[in-house]
């Protein structure tokens, strides 16, 4: 994941040791940007929608989550 101070702060992101200049994936800005694994994030905003989107569905049938499920599985392989 590459995002800028603003981005960090945020989402309360950490900010790494490495730093380059470029665009930032989470807002789109052309910053110094931290560079982070996705896997030392604890959730990316596209996890947050997605979660938020499961608890909705929840009152839903088990095939509205399953759907949901296989939804976050393939964001989770965009994200790492
Ligand atoms: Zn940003």
């Amino acid at each position: 994941m590459f995002y800028c101070e603003d981005c960090s702060k945020k989402n309360k992101w950490p900010a790494s040791l490495a730093k380059s200049y470029g665009q930032c994936e989470c807002c789109g800005k052309t910053a110094i940007c931290n560079d982070v694994p996705s896997c030392q994030l604890s959730e990316t905003p596209a996890m947050d929608k997605v979660m938020k989107q499961i608890v909705e569905d929840e009152a839903g049938s088990d095939e509205d989550l399953n759907a949901a499920l296989d939804e976050v599985v393939v964001i989770v392989a965009k994200v790492q």
